[in-house]
């Protein structure tokens, strides 16, 4: 995924194991990205005009992650709520999708951040008197929902927007969404679920597609969707216990696959993983946290994908969401799914 990093660099093979919250919190309130989702805030950003196309494409994501962020490092009110609520939904188009800024067009991705950022804002009512399609205060919610439903396809699986791209990321996302709008039947659950079976491979993880490589990203959302599907009972959790166990490398991080380094964010794709089917004791958190904390820019905050590198939201994000899951000192707890 292309993102745009910085201005921070991880802090290297330091023994650092303290983490810097203060210094997490200026990081994200002063990132570009989640700034320039704000309206108020559009003139100090006049100077980083190239910067604002780079990144405009990733700016409702990047608000859901530098949010999520804020909660779990304890200072949600960091960010404005009503200018966050009225973001989102001018990013809202007619058919009931969200783009990723005001203009672009409905994709699955960006609707699922938008419900994900107006639930963690306890803003849904919002949504149902003044999002699209309401009529007399009502209606904004059920809306959204038929958007996502519209995306699913014979197979089970669901589209990314009209365009028809398939992926099992929309298919987790569109069932997380769904069930935040309790708006679960509206799709046909049993398919969905069909579908991930289908994209379960030999040594017990899963991939993209039905036969594709196996890859932590993809296990998180295909035993995501099983779990908010109710349907845990269908994975062979000792057989992918051992898979996802042996993406912890030497240094403590995870990595994606066989072979590769490891990376920040796979402390949560992985780690949630292994939570949700109960083996995250197969692992070295302390190990794992340890990667993680290296991670981090000890100086001006954020998080980096290893150590050395230059930071990002996205890994501030998940990064956290990683050591909150080993329970970790001073953060709060996150739902694994
Ligand atoms: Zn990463």
């Amino acid at each position: 995924m292309a993102l745009v990093s910085g201005p921070g660099r991880a802090g290297g093979a330091t023994s650092d194991q303290e983490l810097h919250t203060q210094k997490h919190i200026t990081y994200i309130t002063k990132l570009d990205t989640v700034r320039a989702s704000f309206q108020s805030y559009f003139e100090a950003f006049i100077d980083y005009e190239l910067e604002y196309w780079l990144t405009e494409h990733l700016r409702l994501n990047g608000v859901y992650w530098g949010l999520t962020a804020l909660h779990l490092l304890g200072a949600p009110e960091a960010l404005p709520r009503q200018s966050t609520i009225d973001f989102v939904l001018s990013c809202q188009k007619e058919n009931g999708g969200f783009g990723a800024a005001p203009g672009h067009d409905a994709h699955m991705l960006y609707t699922v951040s938008a419900v994900q950022i107006l639930v963690t804002v306890d803003a849904l009512d919002e949504l149902e008197a003044k999002g699209k399609g309401a009529q007399n205060g009502k209606g904004g919610i059920q809306k959204v929902g038929s958007f996502i439903a519209s995306l699913q396809n014979e197979e089970g699986c669901f589209m990314g927007d009209e365009w028809g791209e398939t992926d099992t990321r929309f298919l987790y996302g569109a069932l997380n969404a769904l069930s935040l709008l309790r708006l679960m039947d509206l799709v046909d659950v049993p398919k969905a679920v069909s579908y991930v079976q289908s994209c379960e491979n030999l040594d017990g993880a899963y991939g993209v597609t039905p036969g594709a490589e196996s890859h932590a990203g993809q296990v998180f959302t295909c035993i995501g969707a099983l779990s908010i599907a109710g349907r845990l009972d269908l994975i062979n959790k000792d057989r992918l216990g051992a898979w996802l166990s042996e993406r912890q490398v030497d240094k403590g991080g995870f990595n994606g696959r066989p072979e590769k380094l490891p990376d920040s964010c796979y402390a949560w794709w992985v780690g949630s993983s292994l939570a949700m089917i109960d083996r995250l004791h197969w692992i070295d958190g302390q190990k794992l946290a340890g990667f993680v904390l290296q991670c981090q820019d000890p100086n001006a905050g954020g998080f980096a994908d290893r150590p050395g590198n230059m930071v990002d939201v996205y890994h501030t994000h998940f990064g956290l969401a990683g050591l909150s899951l080993l329970k970790f000192e001073g953060l709060e707890e996150i739902d694994p799914v």
